[in-house]
């Protein structure tokens, strides 16, 4: 963890002083959309020295650089911060330890103070804070009603620090109905939830995995509420000695048995101090634009737009985290999209007579840690959103098949359907159009600011998010025919003398594996908050009914205390659909409650 935290946000701190060696820019590229074109684009980010393109990293700022050498070389202007392409933003990219982290046990007459990373480790995602208090062994700190299991049935753990078994009594089995209350961020939920004032997670004896796991950062910014660390089994044994107790014997009676064991370790008290820093990292939407033709209307303007980022050396986030350590090259994932943001800036930089309105190129980074760069830009547009008339995004648009084309947000522009129609010419395409404008990439952003969107892309495959998506995979071919195929439309909406109207357009409801209940909340990946920040409420959804609305911060729902995502989602576990549940939103400086009635989730 350490080596990968040196690497992680190192590009803030020294890219800027270091020597660049010349960008790669290809001198026989053409303004026609071209195969060779695209592929030299993909070959160049998609490559090693990119290493993958994470966001913070200098690998993604390369990407970055060469982006906005060739916005320039195209003549595109600025409309990044202060007269530059950049559009920087900073967001949480790592947790490290701080120098202050102690724990120390008492136990009977005796006391002792504990070794980092020998004998405990703070969890990643741990409150920062000072606790003390008595010892309560909770079994495995799961209390699942559905299960009819309860490791909190006759414990008192208010105002003391819990002790729990790390997994659950069916931890060999993977797919048992125990699995979903393993993390220990539900734990931390429990804990808390029954005022327990910290958490202490121990490793079963029998376990192959490491007593003490690495610090990691889950990618959520918001702790868990309450401190958290691991201990080994030997420092659990030298607190349960007194009882006579021992870790191994408790975790072979409880799975024997399953049911909880819990009880209140004799004469026991933990003082623990727990420090995280959360460590910021800095990057860039790039950002061009060309002027419309027509005075009458390029204050108006079409933006085209791909995210650039991807994992990097990541073992979060990705379909292999086996491969953590060795470089997600990302071709398809995005180099595609943005070798056809660059393709189509030189193709309309190089006519003659542009479009009527303008064309804003940008180019997105933070998409993969959750949509970053297109959530600030919506929140800080370098050109007014109101005079925004469309907005096409490119995510995956590298591996054209048998012509399949998949398109979404038909629905979001009652025209949208004609100009496909009209432009596309059958067999050009096996198109697969889609109404709904929400999905999994940054046209979100923009369709919940109102704004119509198209989002292009060729479907998924087996390399996605592994290591295999290599630039020698790409068909350049079937992506330089669909960049011909979106500069059509890009020129009909730029050209066209009345805009295109916006509407909602949603899928009755998106596909959440695990979950009984369907609430519609959209959830805003970027916030900061204590709590969970929605982005936005689907449409027709309970969220919606109930009057839940877009920067809403949900801070309690039923009787759970909300502190981040991962709270939420743990929550909605433990609700049936038809259930009414009240939620206590932060709406500005007020205090809402709103009653939610849960639906059941189609597809599971
Ligand atoms: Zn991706």
């Amino acid at each position: 963890m350490l080596k990968r935290m040196l690497f992680f946000c190192l590009g803030i701190f020294f890219f800027a002083c270091e020597k660049q060696s010349p960008l790669p820019i290809n001198r026989t590229s053409t303004s026609e959309l071209t195969a060779s074109d695209v592929q030299y684009h993909v070959n160049y980010l998609a490559s090693d020295s990119l290493e993958g393109r994470l966001s913070g990293t200098r690998g993604n700022e390369k990407a970055a650089a060469y982006i906005i050498a060739e916005f320039k070389r195209f003549g595109l202007l600025p409309l990044g911060d202060h007269d530059s392409h950049e559009q920087k933003f900073d967001f949480v990219g790592d947790v490290a330890l701080d120098a202050n982290n102690r724990l120390a046990l008492h136990r009977g007459g005796s006391d002792t103070t504990l070794t980092i990373e020998t004998d405990f480790i703070p969890a990643g995602f741990s409150a920062s804070d000072s606790v003390s208090g008595e010892v309560v062994f909770v079994g495995y700190g799961i209390s699942a009603a559905q299960l009819n299991y309860d490791d909190y049935a006759g414990a008192e753990v208010k105002e003391k620090v819990a002790l729990a078994l790390r997994y659950s009594p069916a931890s060999n089995n993977p797919h048992a109905s125990f699995a979903k209350f393993e993390p220990v961020r539900y734990k931390a939920l429990q804990a808390r939830q029954h005022g327990a004032k910290a958490l202490l997670i121990v490793t079963p004896a029998d376990s192959t995995a490491e007593s003490l796991p690495k610090l990691h950062f889950d990618r959520s910014a918001g702790d868990a509420g309450l401190p958290v660390a691991y201990i080994t089994p030997a420092v659990a044994d030298w607190l349960l000695a007194a009882s006579g107790q021992s870790i191994k014997n408790l975790q072979t009676q409880i799975n024997k048995n399953q049911k909880a064991a819990s009880f209140a370790i004799f004469d026991s008290r933990v003082a623990m101090r727990v420090e995280i820093k959360q460590e910021r990292c800095v990057s860039a939407n790039i950002i061009g634009k060309l002027a419309g033709s027509d005075p009458r209307f390029k204050e108006q303007a079409v933006i085209i737009g791909a995210h650039y980022d991807h994992w990097g050396r990541s073992g979060e986030g990705v379909m292999d985290p086996e491969n953590e350590g060795q470089i997600h090259n990302g071709a398809d994932d995005n180099a595609s999209g943005t070798a056809g943001v660059l393709e189509l800036a030189q193709y309309f930089a190089a006519q003659e007579e542009r479009p009527r309105r303008s064309l804003i190129f940008m180019a997105f980074s933070g998409e993969e840690l959750g949509l970053l760069g297109s959530a600030h830009y919506v929140e800080h547009p370098t050109f007014p959103l109101a005079q925004t008339t469309a907005m096409i995004n490119m995510d995956m648009i590298g591996r054209l098949r048998d012509s399949l084309l998949v398109v979404h947000g038909i629905g979001t522009s009652p025209q949208w359907q004609a100009v496909i129609e009209r432009l596309h010419q059958p067999p050009q395409f096996q198109l697969t159009l889609k109404k709904e404008g929400p999905g999994p990439s940054d046209h979100a952003s923009f369709y919940r600011k109102n704004i119509p969107v198209l989002f292009f892309f060729t479907n998924h495959h087996e390399d996605y998010h592994r290591v295999t998506d290599d630039a020698d995979k790409i068909n350049a071919d079937g992506e330089a025919r669909i960049l011909r195929f979106i500069a059509g439309i890009v020129t009909e909406i730029a050209d066209r003398d009345s805009v295109l109207h916006f509407t909602k357009a949603e899928s009755e409801q998106p596909v959440v594996r695990g979950f009984r209940v369907f609430v519609g909340t959209v959830p805003d990946y970027a916030a900061e908050v204590e709590g969970m920040k929605i982005s936005g409420v689907r449409k027709s959804s309970p969220a919606e009914k109930a009057g839940l609305q877009g920067g809403d911060i949900i801070i309690k729902f039923g009787k759970f205390d909300i502190k981040n995502v991962y709270d939420y989602t743990y929550a909605l576990g433990e609700f049936s659909p038809g259930q009414k549940v009240p939620v206590v939103v932060k709406r500005g400086s007020q205090t809402v409650t709103l009653t939610v009635i849960l639906e059941r989730s189609q597809r599971q």
